[in-house]
């Protein structure tokens, strides 16, 4: 059985994600959505709101976990039995920040392999972070973002403007 780790912010996940998750799927037995918790990296969700919006968003997958982890990457690859780690490519910009986690993640550990999956052309262009600009200025996320997004976003920019 090949267990995939899908790490990240998730802060918060996008059908970008979900994408890659649903195509992860297709190649490997289970995949494990791990949120990393970074102490230093204040995001708009926290990790609990995080991993309930992710939950929420694979419920229909049954070989879609959802977790997170604090330290090392690779430590937590093998602590919960994972075989590979997925990562997403957007555009040339990622591939030079995910060669060097690959290769600083192969240098520690060199039993695990990061698999890439290239983004669909529909999201290419959407990540978290813009997700998150668009959502503060009042516009429309739909159709980029899982729709318990779109509404935790509502109420999240709701609550910050009150
Ligand atoms: P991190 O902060 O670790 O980069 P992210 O949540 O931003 O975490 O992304 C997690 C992974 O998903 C990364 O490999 C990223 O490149 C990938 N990813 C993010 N958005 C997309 C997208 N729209 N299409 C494909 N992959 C994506």
């Amino acid at each position: 059985m090949i267990k995939a780790i899908y790490p990240g912010s998730f802060d918060p996940i996008t059908y970008g994600h979900l994408d890659i998750i649903e195509r992860g799927l297709g190649v490997f037995d289970h995949v494990v959505v791990a949120v990393a918790h970074n102490i230093e990296k204040r995001g708009l969700f926290n990790l609990e709101e995080r991993k309930a919006l992710i939950q929420e968003a694979v419920r229909d997958h049954s070989r879609v976990t959802v977790d997170s982890f604090e330290g090392l990457l690779v430590d937590y690859v093998e602590r919960v039995g994972g075989n590979v780690i997925i990562r997403g490519l957007r555009a040339t910009s990622d591939f030079e920040y995910e060669f060097h986690m690959a290769s600083i993640n192969r240098h520690l550990n060199e039993r695990f392999d990061t698999f890439f999956m290239m983004t669909a052309k529909d999201y290419f262009f959407v990540s978290s972070r813009t997700i998150k600009e668009v959502a503060m200025l009042g516009g429309s996320v739909k159709g980029l973002v899982p729709e318990n997004v779109e509404r935790a976003l509502k109420i999240k920019f709701k609550t910050l403007v009150d």
